[in-house]
């Protein structure tokens, strides 16, 4: 997996290295090497000249703050804080910022790259970044957190921006934590409410942001199963992860007639071909922090989720986890991407043979950047649109979206990630060569 890593920066190699040594499972291909050779794939389909191709994987620019911080006991920790600004060739860079013990800067990396080419495929003005700091959240007290975040702002400020870099949650982060950013952001440049989305509605945040990804997931699988005459009432869903993506996903497609039989976060799974009573759990997982020990169901194991039953997978939580050890006991006819880079291109390969349908994430989870671009718009300029109109938008962008990558399948004939990815990267390319970059 080493040789197949694509980056050449020294800082990022010496952590590969060290995540091999760490013994992380061989059977996961290492992100970035996985993102990368699904961007060459694009290029090539796309007879992009070599050195364009170049220039569109080489991020624009890599930060690696460290981060000391008080803990309430009164001794210190320090955490490593990442940012990577991939492409700005349409606009400022926009991703998310994650706080997980498995942060490492080849897959913020990846997670970057990745978000050039969903914010293209969504065609939103914006370009690609992302960040995270390695810890893990739930050992932190919310003033640990607090600390941290303004820490990790105070050393990134300069370096984003309204019209340069505009970060947002993900995994491990919330609206809480967008609004630390914000007022740590403001102490140095004045009060700038657009430059993060995913902010509480109360300093700006957008409504239907919260439920944006989850709400992108249903309209994209509906504009799938449409296309084979399906519908979501009536198919059963398998769900990986019950965070902010898995959770909303998991009620929307409950109220339009699907039935949730299985779903699973890191405390647990539950199994019920009655279907999930999804209200239910999620005031259990709120009450228990997770769904270990809900009643309205039987315990399964979580690592045998992914292969069970079902017509359609949702996996919506980490990455990797579709991989060359368990493809092929996949038995859903439809994976739908809510995680970013949940399959490998390992996985791709066994998937296809199989006859499962998959779409990728750079199309099904680009609902949350989509809202968070609506939240920016309307932060400048200055009025708020209601729920409905947010999720109608929502839903005019996804529909096209797919729309366009199915173009792409046929005039490439590839299956849906490569149209994804030529999308993507088309548009890119495209703003880059207008621009003059690619001499
Ligand atoms: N973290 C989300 C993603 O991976 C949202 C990013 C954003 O809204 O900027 O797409």
């Amino acid at each position: 997996t080493l040789a197949l890593t694509a980056n050449t920066s020294p800082l990022l190699y010496s952590y590969s290295a060290r995540r091999l040594r760490r013994g992380i499972p061989s059977s996961r291909m290492n992100a970035l090497a996985a993102t990368s050779r699904n961007f060459k794939q694009a290029a090539k389909l796309l007879g992009l000249d070599s050195k364009l191709e170049k220039s569109l994987l080489i991020p624009f620019r890599e930060i690696k703050v460290e981060c000391t911080i008080p803990k309430d006991d009164g001794t210190l920790a320090s955490y490593v804080g990442f940012r990577v600004q991939h492409d700005n060739a349409r606009g400022p860079m926009k991703g998310g910022i994650r706080y997980h013990h498995e942060v490492d800067p080849d897959e913020v990396n990846a997670l970057a790259q990745l978000m050039t080419w969903k914010t293209a495929v969504a065609n939103i003005p914006y370009g690609g970044a992302k960040g995270g700091i390695g810890c893990s959240p739930g050992d932190l007290s919310i003033s640990e957190l607090e600390r941290l975040t303004r820490v990790f702002t105070q050393k990134i400020h300069d370096l984003i921006g309204i019209h340069t870099d505009v970060p947002a949650p993900d995994m491990g982060t919330n609206a809480q934590t967008m609004a630390w950013i914000l007022d740590e952001y403001s102490k140095f440049h004045g009060y700038s409410p657009a430059v993060v989305t995913g902010k509480p509605v109360d300093l700006g945040g957008s409504l239907g942001r919260d439920a944006a990804t989850g709400r992108g997931v249903l309209f994209a699988t509906e504009a799938l199963l449409a296309e084979h005459g399906k519908g979501i009432a009536g198919q059963r869903f398998v769900i990986q992860g019950f965070g902010n993506v898995g959770s909303w996903a998991a009620q929307l497609i409950t109220e339009a007639g699907g039935k949730v039989i299985a779903i699973s976060d890191v405390t647990g799974a539950v199994k019920n071909s009655n279907g999930i009573d999804i209200a239910k759990l999620m005031k259990h997982s709120a009450e228990n922090r997770g769904i270990k020990g809900f009643d309205g169901g039987d315990a399964v194991d979580p690592t045998s989720l992914l292969t069970e039953e079902c017509d359609v997978l949702i996996p919506a939580a980490l990455g990797g986890v579709i991989n060359k050890d368990n493809a092929d006991g996949i038995k859903a006819k439809y994976i739908i991407e809510a995680a970013n880079h949940p399959t490998d291109p390992e996985a791709d390969e066994i998937l296809a043979k199989k006859g499962v349908l998959i779409l990728p994430d750079i199309l099904a989870n680009s609902g949350g950047v989509t809202v968070s671009y609506f939240e920016w718009v309307q932060n400048i300029q200055g009025f708020m649109w209601d729920e409905e109109k947010v999720n109608r938008e929502l839903k005019t962008y996804m529909t096209r979206a797919f729309r366009d990558t199915k173009e792409m399948c046929r005039s490439h004939h590839c299956d849906l990630r490569m149209g994804a990815f030529t999308l993507g990267v088309n548009r890119v390319a495209r703003a880059t060569v207008l621009r003059g970059w690619e001499a």
